[in-house]
């Protein structure tokens, strides 16, 4: 198994939940629309870890959590159901121009439906610029949705003050905080969002479950049709053992983040510290202090994401160039652009995210493999400037 340095695409499931799930995959099966004592039984299973994500947002309210199959459901829920519930209001969405790969794609889908979007611009640390916010609004504007914090270059957005602008200006508010829940405690009577996605596996649950939390009041348009399940929101029999472990995953969690928040933030100064250090032309990408704990990313001058990540591999070292969803595409990163990276600049970037079995050895291996596998690559870039190869030779030596 390599050091594995990619939380944010993936996590493992904690042994206690799985410990928790099991006994729903082959002993308390049922239905909980069944009438039976078995369905019953799953009923209470259902409540009980409906009540456990509630609390891990502080939603007063457990009938608030719609569960759905994970984080693309929710969203899709979020804008499409919203959008369509209140066309007659107005047709015209804001998201921010580095959104998740999901509501990038959903706003696409939305402007073909007759909706018009506009993307507010970020600064130059990935930041949403809130003056530009507020210029975009309109009397036609039904919907604002802007992550927690970016899942790529891990800024933390303010979001209480565009939650106070749409409060003010009377439009719905939307948050994906997949990217932050397992490292920034969520308090939704804090920060009255009106809608909010969350994932399983983001704070080491199983996959394929997710849910979004509806404030009271807060009406959408189901998008999967058919026997009414999720109070109509989202219809097909309940996956209990997902949401059993999503449920326990939260508890953990809720009662972890603080501690594990503060272990990882350690870590995370220590690598960028050390790789700033370390390596000549490098520089962090993302705001230095407004920032996820668990996130690094770095762009290197003269190299290319991707072959970083292969040399990382030789070295059992597992990282990333950016998002996992959008890893497919030979396009740069769209966030790293939207900060004002060139191509070539954001076609060099490294991205860390670090978990629960990340240790100060995996660190401390990756300080010590990366600065080489940098000086190897640009030994044989023909782009690399005579002077930083004798740069890179003093630092190295
Ligand atoms: N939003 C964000 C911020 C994400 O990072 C992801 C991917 N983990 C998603 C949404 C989509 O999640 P999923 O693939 O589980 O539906």
């Amino acid at each position: 198994m390599s050091v594995y340095l990619d939380h944010q695409a993936a996590k493992p499931v904690d042994s206690r939940v799985i410990s928790e799930m099991t006994i729903y995959l082959n002993q308390k099966f049922a239905n909980p629309a069944s009438l039976h004592c078995d369905g019953d039984e799953a009923t209470d299973a259902l409540s009980e870890f409906r009540r456990k994500v509630a609390d891990f947002i502080n939603a007063p309210d457990p009938d608030s959590i719609i569960f759905t199959s994970g984080a693309t459901e929710s969203n899709n829920l979020a804008l499409i159901g919203a959008a369509m519930r209140n066309k007659k209001k107005g047709n015209h969405i804001i998201i921010s121009e580095i959104e998740h790969i999901s509501i990038l794609n959903i706003a696409k889908y939305l402007e073909r439906q007759g909706f018009e979007v506009s993307r507010v611009p970020v600064d130059q640390y990935g930041i949403v610029r809130l003056d530009k916010l507020e210029r975009l609004i309109t009397d036609k504007t039904i919907l604002v949705s802007i992550s927690m914090a970016s899942n790529e270059v891990g800024s933390i957005q303010p979001i209480k003050k565009i939650s106070d602008l749409a409060v003010k200006h009377k439009i719905l508010f939307h948050t994906d905080a997949v990217a932050s829940e397992s490292v920034m405690p969520i308090d939704v009577q804090q920060i009255p969002v009106d809608m909010l996605t969350l994932s399983s596996n983001d704070i080491y649950g199983p996959r394929g479950v997710g849910a979004l939390y509806l404030k009271k009041g807060v009406r959408v348009n189901p998008i999967i049709i058919g026997g009414g399940q999720e109070r109509g929101f989202r219809s097909g029999s309940e996956n209990i053992p997902g949401i059993v472990g999503f449920g326990k995953a939260a508890e953990i969690m809720k009662a972890e983040i603080n501690e594990e928040a503060a272990r990882l933030k350690v870590l995370r100064d220590k690598l960028i510290k050390g790789i700033l250090e370390t390596i000549p032309k490098s520089y962090l990408n993302g705001h230095p202090e407004k920032r996820l704990p668990h996130n690094a990313h770095f762009r290197f001058d003269y190299i290319e994401g991707e072959s970083l990540i292969l040399g990382l591999k030789d070295e059992k070292i597992a990282a990333a160039t950016g998002s996992a969803c959008s890893s497919k595409t030979l396009e740069p990163s769209h966030t790293l652009i939207a900060m004002g990276l060139l191509h070539q600049e954001a076609h060099g970037s490294l991205m860390i995210t670090f978990g629960r079995d990340t240790k100060e050895e995996h660190v401390n291996k990756l300080l010590d493999k990366l600065p080489v596998i940098v000086k190897r690559l640009r030994l044989l870039s023909p782009l690399t400037p005579p002077d930083l190869i004798k740069k890179n030779n003093e630092v190295n030596e």
